[in-house]
C-alpha cells in the first residue's frame, strides 16, 4: 500500500475536519496482526474499552463486529485495527475521507509491535482513545494532559498513571462539534394512557 503523505501533525485548538451528522460512530475492528503478547479476546477487549469515553460526548461508539476488512483501506466502512504499513515513528494514525463538513469514513490503524505498548499497556490503551477522537472528528489539543494531546505520554507522567478518561478541556472540544442536546421540558414529555 503506498502510504499517502502526511502532514506534518500539529496542536490546535480549531474545531475538527468533521463530524457524524447522525452522531453515531458505527465501527469494527478486524483482529490481524493483533500484538503478540495480547490475547485475542483481550485485543478486542482492549479496543472496545478505548472507544467508550467517547460516549460521553453524546457520540454514540456502536460496535459493529469483527470484520476482515483491512483498516486504511477507503471503503466507506469504519474499521478499527493493527497494522505495520506505517512509517516506524508512528504509533498509530486515523485515515479517512470527509466531505462538505462531513466524516465518510475514519479507520484507525495501531502499530501492534512497539515495545512501549507491551510494557505499558495503558499507553496503548491512550493511544487507542486519541485515535478514536480524531475518528470521530476532533484535531489536537495544545493541552499536554489532554486525551487529544499530540503527545500521548507528556512529560512527567509515567505512563502508568496516564488518564484514560477525557478531560473536560477535551469534552469541551469535542461539545464544539456535537453540542450537547437540550433535553426536554417537563412539560414537553407527553404521556402516553
Ligand atoms: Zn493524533
Amino acid at each position: 500500500m503506498a502510504w499517502p503523505a502526511l502532514a506534518a501533525p500539529q496542536a490546535s485548538d480549531k474545531p475538527g475536519p468533521g463530524a457524524w451528522p447522525t452522531r453515531v460512530f458505527t465501527w469494527r475492528y478486524n483482529p490481524q496482526h493483533a500484538p503478540a503478547w495480547l490475547s485475542a479476546e483481550a485485543a478486542q477487549a482492549l479496543m472496545q474499552r478505548a472507544a467508550e469515553p467517547w460516549a460521553a460526548c453524546g457520540v454514540q461508539m456502536q460496535f459493529a463486529g469483527v470484520t476482515d476488512l483491512p483498516p486504511g483501506k477507503m471503503d466507506r466502512s469504519n474499521v478499527a485495527g493493527w497494522s505495520l504499513q506505517m512509517p516506524r515513528q508512528l504509533r498509530g494514525p486515523t485515515l479517512g475521507q470527509a466531505k462538505a463538513g462531513r466524516l465518510l469514513e475514519r479507520d484507525v490503524l495501531i502499530r501492534p509491535d512497539r515495545r512501549e505498548f507491551e510494557r505499558f499497556p495503558r499507553l496503548l490503551q491512550k493511544v487507542i482513545t486519541h485515535e478514536f477522537g480524531h475518528a470521530i472528528g476532533l484535531t489536537h489539543s495544545s493541552r499536554c494532559d489532554d486525551v487529544m494531546t499530540l503527545a500521548a505520554d507528556c512529560p512527567k507522567v509515567h505512563p502508568r498513571q496516564l488518564p484514560l478518561e477525557l478531560t473536560a478541556h477535551d469534552l469541551a472540544r469535542c461539545h464544539a462539534i456535537y453540542p450537547p442536546q437540550p433535553q426536554p421540558k417537563p412539560n414537553e414529555i407527553k404521556n402516553t394512557p
